[in-house]
């Protein structure tokens, strides 16, 4: 099947693969478009390929959360909260809209770990690291009040405390379309097959067209290797010149699967953000108000299914999760048809061997073999500070390549849009999201597109935008990436769809026939991937 012009499709990948580049790199999450940003500003002729659609891995299914992760404090993590917190709040100036504060109420139960004290010293610590004193702790009926249908029994009181959220895809897009007003340049659906050498030394990549199978050679004087959960297997890719076996100077990783539940705002409402320690095990779980639904998460175990497939919630993590909310709201009756979407993410740790996949630590690593340097772990949080490490060992590979490495604004300020029809909020929320982007897209709307789809805080107009000018290339990245309407609607948005055809299918410039195609893709990913376990 070809969704777009041939011709077109095949010089998408031919014009990549007459240029020399710099620096290729592979993988389209946070932590590749960091680098493709970086290293773009930086005066690095620079290319970015991933093998499905922008943010398809593990970076379109984290939490969705901008933090320090209070946890990793409790674990003796100094310096990874430390970063994580000011990278938090660097990004709630530069992006906001996008990058978002979030409140968090933590009920103190009687006999409930941690206690009061360790909590609140603990927070003490957090918000020192970011310079602020947002902590507080309330009696049980004011707590109430703020965090009402917890459960009392047994509530003594409870704490409040900062972080912030964010639309996790939608970040990585912002950061493409940055690192792009740079001159960096990123390709989705295009995989890199296997390593080009010249002697010892990687330079560059056979890479797949995956929509239209054409094979091309892409040269670069230095490959990174941002495949995340899939590091390893990029590794396997590399021929051994000689027939011996590669070095072993990796990390070994243990991928780890995280899953979440979306309810509808009005079945578990909260005016904060809830944290609460699972009854069965002692784990943090959280649940939070996120785009017009409440999120619910997350499970830590280890994932052994095949990467290529999406990874999705198990039958035991739903019961899990539920275990949680049902301990926690008990007054809210809350049952599976609550449900309305789940999605699961995989995370590359470095393997240390603990029992307990929660006690794995959560750094980035980076390391070099043979001019390619791949990087793996870290958090979404810390994507400009892992783009950086990267770019030191970047650096030694070309030494001519003099950049200081100081650190720029994340994003450049944009001006304000002029939409007189949306709130000052709507306004903030397009400007973080689509950056420079956000006046053509107010200015592309059809009459009452500028209204949201209903249950989400989605503007219909963000979708034509999307089709139009976000290298759409299949119906669920509209849906679960661009948007996030398939995380948010029952069935996957199925009641939205003859709407959205209407909208979308011009833009994209897809036959009826390729239109009913993706449709009926997009419906059974979703059942298979995005629903309740079977
Ligand atoms: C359940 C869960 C919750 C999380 N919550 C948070 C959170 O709240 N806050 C936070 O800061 N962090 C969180 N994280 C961590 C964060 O999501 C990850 O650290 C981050 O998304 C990793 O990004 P990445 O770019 O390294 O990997 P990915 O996003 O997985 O990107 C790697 C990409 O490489 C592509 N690829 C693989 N092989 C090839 C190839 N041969 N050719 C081309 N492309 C290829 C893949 O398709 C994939 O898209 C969470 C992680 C999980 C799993």
């Amino acid at each position: 099947m070809t969704l777009r012009d041939p011709s077109k499709a095949a010089q998408r990948v031919q014009a990549a693969s007459a240029t020399q580049w710099d620096v290729l790199v592979v993988g389209g999450g946070i932590t590749g478009a960091g680098i493709l940003l970086e290293a773009s500003r930086r005066g690095l002729k620079t290319l970015l390929v991933e093998q499905r659609d922008f943010a398809w891995g593990t970076s379109s299914r984290s939490s969705k959360l901008v933090h320090g992760g209070l946890r990793y404090l409790k674990e003796g993590r100094f310096g990874l909260t430390r970063e994580s917190v000011q990278e938090r709040q660097l990004l709630m100036q530069q992006a906001k809209g996008l990058v978002e504060a979030q409140s968090f109420a933590f009920g103190d139960y009687v006999g409930r770990k941690p206690g009061r004290k360790l909590f609140l010293f603990g927070l003490a610590v957090y918000d020192w690291m970011a310079g602020l004193a947002e902590r507080h702790y309330f009696g049980r009926d004011d707590f109430l009040m703020m965090a009402p249908n917890m459960q009392g029994d047994g509530l003594v009181g409870g704490m409040r405390y900062t972080d912030a959220k964010t639309d996790d895809a939608r970040l990585v897009l912002r950061v493409l379309k940055e690192a792009e007003s740079h001159g960096g340049q990123a390709l989705n659906y295009v995989a890199v097959q296997s390593l080009l050498r010249d002697g010892q030394r990687i330079q560059g990549a056979i890479v797949t067209d995956t929509m239209t199978q054409d094979v091309h050679e892409v040269r670069a004087r230095v490959v990174i290797n941002a495949t995340g959960a899939w590091a390893d297997r990029l590794r396997g890719k590399q021929p051994s010149s000689d027939g011996t076996q590669p070095k072993d100077n990796w990390p070994k990783l243990r991928p780890l699967r995280g899953s979440h539940l979306v309810l509808p705002a009005w079945r578990l409402p909260l005016a904060q953000a809830v944290s609460l320690m699972h009854p069965h095990d002692g784990r943090p779980v959280f649940a939070f108000p996120w785009e017009g639904v409440t999120l619910v998460g997350t499970t830590d175990v280890d994932h052994s299914a095949d990467l290529q497939t999406e990874a999705s919630i198990t039958r035991p993590e739903v019961d899990y999760l539920m275990a949680a909310l049902q301990e926690q709201f008990p007054q809210l009756d809350l049952s599976e048809s609550d449900i309305l979407a789940t999605f699961a993410g995989v995370r590359p740790v470095i393997d240390s061997g603990k029992a307990d996949p929660s006690k794995e630590g959560r750094e980035h690593a980076v390391w070099v073999d043979d001019g390619m340097v791949s990087v793996t772990g870290g958090k979404l949080t810390t994507f400009r500070v892992i783009a950086m490490d990267v770019l030191r060992h970047v650096q030694r590979l070309l030494p001519e390549w003099q950049d200081k490495l100081a650190p720029q604004a994340v994003f450049e300020a944009r001006t304000a849009v002029k939409a007189p029809k949306l709130s000052s909020q709507q306004r903030q929320r397009l400007l973080g999201r689509y950056g420079h982007h956000a006046q053509s897209l107010v200015d592309a709307a059809h009459e009452g597109e500028l209204a949201l789809v209903p249950g989400t805080q989605t503007l219909w107009a963000e979708l034509r935008w999307s089709a139009r000018a976000e290298a759409v290339l299949r119906l669920e990245d509209l849906m679960l990436r661009r948007s996030r309407l398939g995380l948010q609607l029952r069935a996957g948005g199925l009641e939205h769809l003859p709407r959205i055809r209407t909208m979308c299918q011009p833009e994209l410039g897809w036959t009826d026939q390729e239109w009913e195609q993706e449709q009926q893709a997009y419906l059974q990913l979703w059942q298979a991937h995005y629903g309740l376990p079977q």
